[in-house]
């Protein structure tokens, strides 16, 4: 009985140590799976703290800085250090930026981070060395197509799809001067193929391009394909199925960035003059004084003067058909005599004469009548060559049979 007992504290005593054993074997194991170390912007995780924030309105780096106890002079010697490897000038309001402090019992801060978009991040560290690192994610692209029926809008067509409305803004540019993406009707129905970048090979970031587009407005079909027409300036433009270039001869506004404010009306009436109708022959485009303004065409300079009404102007004779007008400038750039060029800038917004705000009155003459651009059947940009037209029309081949081949989407059903 003794004997068995003994016997049988023995084996147990072995199995709890082979047990024990394992069991320590396997917990190391463990230990080294499920602890492996891991980075954030570079930092090891278990080391630091990380806090995310949002930059506020008005915030700037050397502001949030401050905030956190960091003192003036070292934040002056961080920017100083480091202008060449990030910049920290501006700042988006609401876009996240990290700050990382040791973990140590008074935590100080080791480094800003700036991480506006998945794609990267930029990085000051403000401890032990001071050093400044962007970083950028590899791009990825792929053409996708997209097709639809007009409903309401393109925007709403492509938002009911959960596509990028960058994309609204694309095909609005390329079409700008060929068809209203204000007065689309019911019914007119597109297709498109693009260009769309990705980060990690699946988390999509930016419409890059559009390669091709289609259009049936008013019955009308409208191709545009994305072409190389100059190759030594790199200029690219979308040409549609007979090799016509879809951009006009004008540019539709005489400011890059800036709203309507006022269009073109002959029935305008305004409450300061009692009601009474006064009519509004440009299209006024607000805009900040100092703004570039443009000259929306190929041209030569045959006014530039000042009068109480218009204040400081230029008038630009672009053929024997077409004038324009630019009103309200702060300042002249151009000669009477000069040639210029679609885009050159002959002069900043300013607001001189009979004008409430800054803006530029933009006028538009036909054969000597004061006419609304935007109602206007403008002339085609250039015309390519012959020899540049047979290329295309043999280059798209491939691509137009592509987009033919695309089933457009009646509106989907939610
Ligand atoms: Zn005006």
């Amino acid at each position: 009985m003794n004997f068995n007992k003994y016997y049988f504290f023995l084996l147990m005593f072995l199995i709890i140590n082979i047990f024990i054993s394992c069991g320590s074997d396997i917990a190391s194991l463990i230990e080294e799976d499920a602890e492996p170390i891991t980075y954030k912007f570079g930092y090891e995780e278990s080391k630091y703290v990380f806090e995310e924030k949002k930059v506020g309105r008005g915030d700037t780096f050397g502001d949030i800085l401050e905030k956190q106890g960091i003192d003036y002079p070292l934040i002056y010697e961080a920017l100083e250090k480091t202008k060449n490897d990030v910049n920290f000038r501006v700042l988006q309001r609401g876009k996240p930026y990290t700050l990382i402090f040791t973990n140590d019992s008074i935590p100080s801060l080791k480094a800003f981070v700036y991480h506006p978009t998945i794609e990267g991040y930029s990085l000051i560290q403000l401890r032990d060395s001071i050093f400044g690192k962007t970083f950028k994610k590899d791009r990825t692209y792929k053409d996708l197509s997209a097709s639809g029926t007009i409903d309401n809008s393109l925007y709403l067509t492509l938002q009911e799809q959960s596509i990028d409305p960058l994309l609204t803004y694309y095909l609005s540019d390329i079409y700008a001067w060929t068809i209203d993406f204000f007065r689309l009707d019911k019914g007119d129905k597109f297709k498109v193929i693009y260009t769309q970048a990705y980060v990690d090979d699946t988390i999509p970031v930016e419409i890059t391009k559009v390669k091709a587009a289609y259009f049936i407005h008013k019955g009308v079909e409208s191709y545009a394909f994305e072409y190389e027409t100059d190759s030594i300036k790199g200029i690219v433009e979308y040409l549609d199925q007979d090799a016509k270039n879809l951009r006009r001869a004008f540019l539709q506004s005489p400011i890059k960035f800036g709203r309507i404010s006022s269009r073109y009306n002959l029935r305008r009436r305004i409450p300061l003059y009692g009601n009474r109708i006064r009519p509004h022959r440009g299209t006024d485009f607000a805009a900040p004084i100092g703004t570039p303004i443009l000259s929306t065409a190929d041209g030569t300079i045959t006014e530039v003067s000042y009068t109480r009404a218009n204040g400081r102007y230029v008038k630009v004779k672009h053929n024997n058909t077409y004038t324009t007008q630019y009103l309200h400038m702060q300042k002249a750039n151009v000669k009477v005599g000069q040639s210029i060029e679609q885009g050159d800038v002959i002069g900043w917004v300013g607001m001189t004469g009979n004008t409430s705000g800054p803006h530029v009155c933009y006028r538009f003459w036909k054969h000597g009548r004061e006419v609304d651009p935007f109602r206007q059947k403008l002339p085609e940009a250039k015309p390519i060559n012959e020899s540049l037209k047979k290329k295309y029309l043999n280059d798209i081949v491939f691509i137009k049979s592509q987009i033919d081949s695309i089933i457009i989407k009646n509106k989907t059903s939610i």
